[in-house]
């Protein structure tokens, strides 16, 4: 854990917005002596593992990649980091993200962008590129993200490694910066199938502080990961998504993906194209209902709880008053422009005809899903339609950056569990393929996806 203790990377990366030095150390020393002693550990003890800025962190600063939080340390551990330090994992500290886990590159963070490692002019992804980044660029071996719309997916598509939306619930949001409360889920992030199933085991589990924490047992991930290893696949059902492939796509995606479709056949796997009808209409829902439920969700950063407050100069100054201040000079373009966006859909007259017709989309989609997987085990597509791009390229155009998480906003619409696992080169960057399965049915994507990696 050599170098800075913040501030870019030697490397120029900048994955990590924080790195705990002496923190890391000390713990990581406590796990030898603890191993000297005869202690039973489990099989992640030791472990260097980076943590997405958008998770709490006792004594370790966390600013969700906003202004907003800048220099607040907060008072408790989110329960997804309390079960890391529980497992012996060694937390080295946090990774850079957009700022609130609102963008797919990055490069929306306060504390400026982060670099592929794959390319240094390219994104990363985003919204956890600093997560994906630390794991391309071997800086850690296993990172946590957050999902809302893909932020843990895409990262990991473009970053040639792999990463895990679980069911909605799987893992407690209890300390996870709220974007969309309805939609967050935070995951493990790896460069292989197994470390992330390992991770997996350690964060998933029920959790009372969290209202919406799935109270069923975990499903045996790790013993997934190693059936699927084998390779073998002889009676699992694919499920090609008609609506994301094809049109849209790069053609290096589409060839890498049709690659990945002969390896199942090769596999023993029985592959079908299915349609979802509805899917096309995900993304407009999701950027009506995201945005509401930010809007709210942000209400909170008012200048008076937490971080920044800004006390505007002269006479009247009222709470009113430095609300405004503080928020103008604390949330970045991207963030307003969703507060804005979801105040408005959510105001009196028009609540009905936005949020609630976007809510009926949501039930659409979770329908298609469900008709889907009467037939089939799993389905798949490309993660992203599009390897990563230059750095800058999408940043004046929010429509074309949204569009690119076409195929990761489905599954946190119908809260059901995703992986992005590399799928090979196209001109020399990674392609992702997504891995989708029913809702706590987690295990199907760790199977599938170590057999795809043999
Ligand atoms: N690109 C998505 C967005 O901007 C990702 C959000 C997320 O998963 N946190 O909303």
């Amino acid at each position: 854990v050599d170098g800075p203790t913040s501030g870019p990377n030697p490397d120029g990366v900048h994955a990590f917005l924080h790195v705990d030095h002496d923190g890391a150390l000390a713990r990581a020393r406590q796990i030898d002596a603890d191993r000297a002693a005869g202690a039973d550990l489990g099989p992640l003890a030791g472990v260097p593992i980076g943590v997405k800025d958008v998770l709490t962190t006792r004594g370790l600063p966390t600013t969700a990649g906003s202004r907003m939080l800048e220099g607040w340390v907060p008072p408790y551990d989110a329960t997804v980091v309390r079960e890391l330090h529980a497992a012996g994992l060694v937390v080295l500290g946090k990774t850079n993200m957009d700022e609130f886990a609102m963008g797919s590159t990055t490069e929306h963070s306060a504390f400026g962008e982060t670099r592929n490692p794959w390319d240094p002019t390219r994104i990363p992804g985003g919204s956890g590129g600093g997560s994906a980044a630390a794991l391309a660029a071997f800086e850690a071996p296993l990172t946590v993200g957050s999902d809302t719309g893909g932020s843990i997916r895409q990262p990991a598509a473009v970053t040639g490694t792999v990463g895990v939306k679980p069911t909605y619930g799987a893992v407690s949001r209890y300390g996870l910066i709220a974007l969309a409360s309805s939609l967050d889920q935070a995951g493990p992030c790896a460069r292989t199938v197994m470390d992330t199933a390992l991770l997996h085991a350690v964060i998933a589990g029920h959790d009372p502080y969290d209202s919406t924490s799935l109270p069923s047992a975990v499903p045996d991930v790790v013993g997934a990961a190693r059936l699927g290893a084998s390779g073998d696949l002889t009676g699992v059902r694919v499920g090609a998504v008609k609506e994301l492939s094809g049109e849209g796509y790069e053609p290096g995606v589409v060839a890498r993906f049709e690659e990945a479709l002969e390896q199942f056949r090769a596999a023993g796997a029985e592959v079908v194209e299915l349609s979802l009808p509805n899917i096309v209409h995900a993304l407009a829902a999701y950027y009506l209902i995201l945005p509401s439920e930010a809007s709210s969700n942000l209400a909170k950063f008012d200048g008076m709880r937490y971080g920044l407050r800004v006390v505007p100069e002269g006479e009247g100054v009222t709470a009113e008053t430095v609300m405004r201040a503080t928020r103008a000079a604390g949330f970045g373009d991207e963030a307003k422009r969703r507060i804005i966006l979801g105040t408005y859909a959510l105001s009196a007259g028009y609540y009905d005809a936005y949020y609630g017709s976007a809510q009926k989309v949501r039930t659409l989609v979770q329908r298609d899903f469900d008709a889907a997987f009467g037939q089939v085990d799993v389905l798949v597509s490309p993660t992203a339609p599009t390897v990563a791009y230059k750095l800058g390229e999408k940043l004046d155009d929010p429509l074309a950056m949204y569009a690119g998480d076409v195929a990761t906003i489905p599954a946190n619409l119908a809260g059901i569990p995703g992986m992005s696992l590399p799928a090979g080169l196209s001109e020399g960057l990674p392609v992702g393929l997504q891995i989708l399965a029913p809702q706590q049915a987690d295990d199907r994507l760790y199977r599938v996806g170590a057999a795809l990696e043999t």
